[in-house]
């Protein structure tokens, strides 16, 4: 079997999932039922993807949301703000290089 057999080319796992994006201004996920607010799992891990070679770019930018969110949604209380949108961002950042390479 030859790479040149392949129908397609490889592509990534979870490319063909639709794009969890936010329903502004509820900043609800788009694509996952009953008003789920964004960013759901997998929104955190397409995010994750995405940035995946510029993990502080992630946080930097969803940092850089949460005002917005807060003030079209409504959300008062900072520390649901930052769980919501930065915390789990450090969590992806500061997986070791080995965890990360396996998966
Ligand atoms: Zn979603």
């Amino acid at each position: 079997m030859t790479a040149s057999e392949s129908p397609e080319p490889l592509r990534p796992p979870g490319l063909d999932e639709p794009a969890h994006e936010p329903c502004r201004p509820a900043w609800t996920c788009a694509v996952c039922p009953d008003g789920t607010p964004w960013p759901c799992s997998p929104a955190r891990v397409q995010l994750t993807e995405a940035y995946a070679v510029d993990p502080i770019g992630l946080a930097a930018d969803l940092a850089a949301m949460m005002p917005r969110a807060a003030d079209e949604a409504g959300i008062v209380d900072p520390a649901e703000l930052h769980e919501r949108f930065v915390s789990w961002t450090f969590a992806g950042a500061a997986a070791p290089a080995s965890e990360v390479k396996r998966r």
